[in-house]
C-alpha cells in the first residue's frame, strides 16, 4: 500500500534506538525526510547515515535532551515547517507510591507530558496553515491499565492523554490529526534493562526472565520496533485522516480489556 507520504518531512524525537527508531525507519522507507533526535550523538549519527544510504532521504540530526528547554528550542528550530511530529522520550523510573515527592512528579510531568505538549504548541500552527499534518505521541499501555510500579509514568502520560483528547478535536478541522500509540512490551533496550532487574532479583538468567514475561502476553512474544514503526507510519499516512484523538494499544493482547 502506498502511504502517500513521499516528500513529507517529519520530526521523530528520541529516535536513535528502540520505538522512536522504528518510527523513523518506517517513515524513511516511505520517502519521508527526517529530523532525528537523541541524547547521544554517536548512535544518532550512525542511524541517520544508514537511513540516508538505504532510502535516499534527507536526515538532519539534533543531539540533545528533549526534556530540557534548551534541547526543545534546538529541535524546534531544526524542525520548523514539518508535516509530521512523533513525540517520544525515555520513561520515568519505577518506585512505590509513597516514594515520590513534588520534584519527582515535576520531572516526570516535564518529560512525558509537558515536552510533547511544547512540541505540539510549536509545530501544529504551520501544519494547520498548510491544511495537513500528523502527530503521533508514543505513550504507554499504562494509560489504559495502570502499571503500579510506574506511578510517575501513569500520572504524566494520562495527563498528556487528556490534553490530546481535547486538542485533537480542535485541530482536526484543519486537516491535522493527533493520535497516541500505546506500546506494551517491546524488544528494546528498555525491555532489556527491566528484564535484567528481574533476572538479578530472582537469580534467574536473562533468557528465563524474558520467557517468563513473554508468557504473560497472549501473543507469547515481545513486539518489535518494526511492527511499532509500521503502525506509526500508517497513522501518518493519507489513509488515516479520519482517525482522530485515538489511543492505539500495541501490546499483543496483554491488557485484558473488552474495549
Ligand atoms: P529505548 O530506551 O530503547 O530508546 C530510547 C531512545 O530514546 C534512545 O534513542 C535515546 O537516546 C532516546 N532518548 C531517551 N530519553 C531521551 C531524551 N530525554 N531526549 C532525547 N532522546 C532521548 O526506549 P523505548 O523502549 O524505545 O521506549 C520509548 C518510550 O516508550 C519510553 O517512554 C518508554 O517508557 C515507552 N514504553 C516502552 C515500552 C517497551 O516495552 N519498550 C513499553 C511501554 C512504554
Amino acid at each position: 500500500m502506498d502511504l502517500g507520504l513521499k516528500g513529507k518531512r517529519a520530526l521523530v524525537c528520541a529516535s536513535s534506538k528502540g520505538l522512536g527508531l522504528g518510527c523513523a525507519e518506517a517513515l524513511a522507507a516511505e520517502g519521508v525526510d527526517l529530523v532525528m533526535n537523541a541524547r547521544g550523538p554517536d548512535a544518532l549519527e550512525a542511524q541517520a547515515g544508514q537511513l540516508r544510504a538505504e532510502h535516499g532521504v534527507d536526515v538532519q540530526t539534533v543531539a540533545c535532551d528533549v526534556t530540557t528547554a534548551e534541547g526543545q528550542a534546538q529541535v524546534i528550530e531544526a524542525a520548523q515547517g514539518v508535516d509530521i511530529l512523533v513525540t517520544n522520550a525515555g520513561g520515568p523510573p519505577p518506585g512505590l507510591w509513597s516514594d515520590w515527592d513534588r520534584e519527582d512528579f515535576i520531572k516526570a510531568l516535564d518529560a512525558n507530558m509537558l515536552t510533547p505538549i511544547a512540541f505540539m504548541k510549536a509545530l501544529l500552527p504551520s501544519m494547520m496553515d498548510k491544511g495537513w499534518g500528523r502527530v503521533v505521541n508514543i505513550t504507554s499501555q499504562s494509560v489504559r491499565a495502570p502499571i503500579a510500579v510506574l506511578g510517575l509514568s501513569n500520572a504524566a502520560r494520562t495527563g498528556l492523554t487528556g490534553y490530546v483528547a481535547g486538542t485533537a478535536r480542535q485541530v482536526a478541522p484543519y486537516g491535522v490529526t493527533i493520535n497516541n500509540l500505546l506500546p506494551g512490551i517491546h524488544a528494546t533496550d528498555r525491555a532489556d534493562s527491566l528484564d535484567a532487574g528481574v533476572s538479578a532479583q530472582k537469580g534467574i538468567s536473562l533468557d528465563e526472565a524474558r520467557a517468563e514475561r513473554a508468557a504473560t502476553i497472549p501473543a507469547r512474544r515481545y513486539g518489535t520496533r518494526q511492527e511499532f514503526g509500521a503502525t506509526c507510519a500508517f497513522l501518518c499516512s493519507q489513509h488515516a485522516g479520519f482517525i482522530v484523538g485515538q489511543n492505539i494499544l500495541l501490546d499483543g493482547g496483554a491488557t485484558n480489556l473488552t474495549m
